[in-house]
């Protein structure tokens, strides 16, 4: 029976929880920063010797998150400032700033994981995570 993809949503909702986002294993990270190369519940390939790709991505989940973080700690400064007296800006840019250093620490494996359920996403789920390396050659600005 050929397994059903999991959705977008549901793909993200597992990355989001550290699990794979193709079979919902847990269990992927051998320490806070690393990943097993595999997954142990349906040997998904989640890094190759030469995956540069996957920490790009992972710092771009990262970075997206944490400048909406950013965006959100602004927001409730401009809505804290409007509502009551003028909060203390010093005390928001230190919990801005070390937040924006702190968190992506804290949540580099999330991001890790999420980027796994979007490469699955864009590579049509499955096997062609595999060896898409040399499938996929220099063959750009082929559509429209
Ligand atoms: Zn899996």
């Amino acid at each position: 029976m050929a397994q059903k993809p999991a959705g977008l949503m549901k793909m993200l909702f597992r990355g989001a929880r550290r699990h794979c986002p193709r079979c919902g294993s847990g269990k992927l990270f051998e320490s806070w920063f690393k990943m097993k190369e595999r997954c142990p519940g349906c040997d998904l390939q989640f890094e190759g010797p030469a995956e540069e790709g996957f920490f790009l991505g992972a710092f771009t989940v990262n970075f997206v998150v944490t400048s909406g973080l950013l965006l959100l700690t602004m927001f409730g400064y401009i809505v804290a400032s409007a509502v009551g007296d003028p909060p203390n800006l010093v005390r928001w840019v230190v919990v801005a700033v070390l937040g924006s250093v702190l968190f992506p620490i804290f949540f580099y494996p999330f991001a890790r994981s999420i980027w796994v359920a979007f490469e699955l996403a864009m590579h049509n789920m499955d096997d062609s995570l595999k060896g898409r390396r040399g499938a996929q050659g220099h063959a750009r600005g082929a559509g429209r």
